[in-house]
């Protein structure tokens, strides 16, 4: 195992951060897996996953049993978790610039448009390794405009040319659920199945350009450009893991995720472990399009009548919204039929506040699919 401190905002005058990275195994030998804890720096169940896996990942490199590559970032965010307003963690937004930390990624296929052109065979796995090449020459090209943007570049640079990608973060409260790239639901359904996700959402393009798309949906995009003359695989098993709620923060769960990460690693040929028998799945992958946000009618209390992971029916009441003084009591009602997965962590709500999210089977949603 290697260790590697990548300092950010170096400048003389000002704070300056450190973010860590762990090494396990051997670049180059096999395939290479890349995961990332607490981008959204509040979100913290994930850092407790990452403590769990580095501790299993340490005893599996030691005993020879990591046939891959791993680097595990268990914090992936120094800059937002150094963000605490008056006792309050504020970390899904940079406060210098108002860009949440998982949008915005140089997003590199443009590039690589221009510099594979010319340059791609027959041979699928030839012109993946000039892929992930030529991508990793792109990002080292990204000239960052401020200290989030090192950030950023930093965490891609090490992200952009492995094999599975996993991104923890959490929802508000939530069960645990995952966001995948459209063309990845085969390769994602035994993870959704170890980690007993009660929704899988897919998407060709979330819009934002968040970190998992950053890292997957180079290949896709390029397959199509190049066409079947110069077929490129899809390369790169990008997820966003959200690990339940923000609160779900507790061992057992944490060490029961870590199990399911690394059980998952291992069907990838990456760990050498005994695989587990797979669970049956919890849910059939859903598109991104058919998530329904549900928003309050009117500013008051808000209780809910129905429970995260169940299934609701269209025009089913979920929540109402109490109005104190007034006294007069709103219902939020599903307007699709499907999973309730997530909601808001907050029980006194403005008018058009979020409240929660209903994971439905049929799209019917465009433009820009994630919340910011
Ligand atoms: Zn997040």
């Amino acid at each position: 195992m290697q260790q590697k401190s990548h300092p950010i905002a170096t400048e003389d005058n000002v704070a300056r951060y450190q973010l860590a990275s762990f090494h396990f195994g051997m670049p180059g030998q096999g395939r290479k897996a890349y995961i990332q804890a607490s981008l959204h720096a509040d979100e913290v169940p994930a850092m407790l996953v990452a403590h769990c896996l580095r501790r299993e990942l340490e005893r599996l490199d030691g005993a020879g049993k990591v046939r891959g590559e791993v680097i595990l970032v268990p914090a992936a965010n120094p800059i937002g978790l150094s963000q605490v307003i008056h006792g309050a963690p504020f970390g899904r937004f940079d406060l210098a610039s108002g860009v949440n930390f998982n949008r915005a990624y140089k997003h590199v296929a443009d590039d690589l448009k221009e510099s594979l052109h010319g340059k791609l065979g027959a041979d699928p796995a030839v012109n993946a390794r000039l892929v992930r090449e030529h991508a990793l020459r792109s990002v080292a090209a990204w000239l960052p405009k401020n200290a989030t943007e090192e950030l950023k570049k930093i965490l891609l640079g090490m992200a952009i040319d492995a094999d599975v990608m996993l991104d923890l973060h959490c929802d508000n409260e939530a069960v645990l659920h995952l966001y995948t790239g459209t063309p990845l639901a085969g390769d994602v359904e035994p993870l959704a199945a170890l980690l007993g996700a009660h929704a899988v959402l897919l998407a060709t393009e979330s819009g934002g350009e968040p970190f998992d798309e950053a890292c997957s949906r180079v290949w896709w995009q390029l397959a199509e450009h190049f066409g079947a003359r110069h077929p490129i695989p899809m390369g790169c098993i990008g997820v966003t893991v959200e690990l339940r709620g923000e609160n779900d923060v507790r061992y057992d769960l944490a060490e029961k995720d870590a199990h399911a990460l690394l059980q998952y690693l291992a069907r990838l040929g990456i760990l050498d472990i005994a695989h587990d028998p797979l669970p049956p799945p919890l849910c059939a992958p859903t598109p991104l399009e058919g998530v329904e946000p549900l928003h309050a009618p009117q500013s008051g209390v808000l209780v809910f009548l129905k429970n995260l992971g169940d299934r609701v029916a269209s025009g089913e009441v979920v929540a109402e919204i109490v109005n104190p003084v007034s006294g007069k009591t709103a219902q939020v009602k599903a307007g699709q039929t499907g999973i309730l997965f997530a909601s808001t962590a907050h029980r006194h709500l403005l008018k058009g506040m979020h409240v929660c999210k209903i994971a439905g089977s049929d799209g019917y949603r465009t433009g820009n699919l994630l919340t910011a």
